[in-house]
């Protein structure tokens, strides 16, 4: 157990908790932050990010990352490798686990821990998780420079995955299940406008095809029920996130998708002292930008809180 109690304990280290950390080492809280099991969050994933005010000729995820990263390490925030793997939010100071051994108390907890990437549920995509199954098309696009690759979903990360892909890949299908894109009008633009992403509309994923050496295709279903096969060597998924919040589910009031229950125009959870900022909370906008700013308010809710006690 850490002799001393942490005023504030920061969990995640996406713009939510980097951002928390700035302001709360900025009002002395002394904060403490744990990256958790992805330093830097989804963004690390992610490729050129163009809408965050700052950044006129736009940034990498990883970059900007490290940036927010050393703004708080520069006002002394104590950001430390580890993974919280249990918490006791029944009463304060609040006790969490990190790494499943090393105990530490809380007078007060900001939660930013983000949200994953959702998979089919399929077999063969497990199978091959890995072995050309990917759900971060950032991280292991370079590995199939001219091949062919397939990316399931119509979102906006679908768009920007495919279009990522299209620059280093020969040819990039959109497996789409609706007539449509969900996309922002200009992410749709993008896709149709480059010549090697074909989009297969009403289609649906039946199998990930592969043999030992990995992925060597899909099996598709179309719109009049027909079998289609493509030949790809890797599968991205892009169909969404769901929030980490497992590890409060006992204490956190949340919605049916477990995304964490705030206090209207609040950071502030069910529970005094414990806030959450970020895509945690957020099934709406989900943005870096709207996550750094609820970090800003989790540390000036958490400080005014401490003020209080
Ligand atoms: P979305 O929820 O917006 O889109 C998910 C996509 O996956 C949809 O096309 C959905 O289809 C499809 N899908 C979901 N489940 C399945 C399934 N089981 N099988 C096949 N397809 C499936 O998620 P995103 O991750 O794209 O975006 C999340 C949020 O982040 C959005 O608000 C988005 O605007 C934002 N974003 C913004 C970016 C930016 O501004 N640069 C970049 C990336 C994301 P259907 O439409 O049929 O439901």
């Amino acid at each position: 157990m850490e002799n001393k109690i942490v005023k504030c304990l920061i969990i995640g280290s996406g713009p939510a908790g980097y951002t928390a950390a700035i302001y709360a080492s900025r009002a002395n809280l002394e904060p403490v932050l744990y990256e958790g099991l992805e330093p830097g969050g989804q963004l690390t994933t992610t490729t050129h990010i163009e809408n965050f005010p700052g950044y006129p000729n736009g940034v990498t995820g990883v970059q900007m990352m490290e940036d927010l990263k050393n703004q708080a390490l520069r006002f002394n925030a104590d950001i430390r490798f580890g993974i919280v793997t249990s918490v006791d939010l029944s009463k304060r100071p609040f006790r969490v686990t990190v790494d499943g051994r090393h105990t530490l108390e809380a007078e007060t907890v900001i939660i930013a821990t983000g949200a994953t990437a959702k998979y089919l549920g399929l077999e063969s995509e497990q199978l091959y998780r890995g072995m050309g199954v990917s759900a971060c098309a950032t991280c292991d696009g370079f590995l199939y420079k001219g091949k062919d690759v397939a990316v399931v979903g119509g979102g906006d990360t679908a768009c920007e995955e495919a279009t990522y892909l299209s620059t280093l890949c020969r040819k990039v299908y959109m497996v789409v299940r609706k007539d449509h894109l969900r996309a922002s009008k200009a992410m749709q633009n993008r896709v149709m406008e480059t010549p090697n992403i074909e989009i297969l509309f009403e289609h649906t994923t039946e199998q990930v095809l592969g043999n030992e050496a990995g992925v060597n295709g899909a099996l598709l279903r179309n719109a009049a029920g027909e079998n289609v096969v493509i030949d790809i060597d890797g599968f991205f998924l892009a169909i969404g996130h769901h929030p980490n919040t497992e590890l409060f589910k006992d204490f956190l009031e949340m919605d049916e998708t477990g995304y964490i229950k705030v206090e209207p125009g609040t950071c502030k959870t069910n529970i005094d002292g414990v806030f959450a900022a970020g895509d945690v909370k957020d099934p709406i906008y989900r943005q870096a930008i709207t996550a750094a700013g609820s970090g800003c308010m989790a540390a000036l809710e958490c400080e005014r809180f401490l003020m209080e006690q």
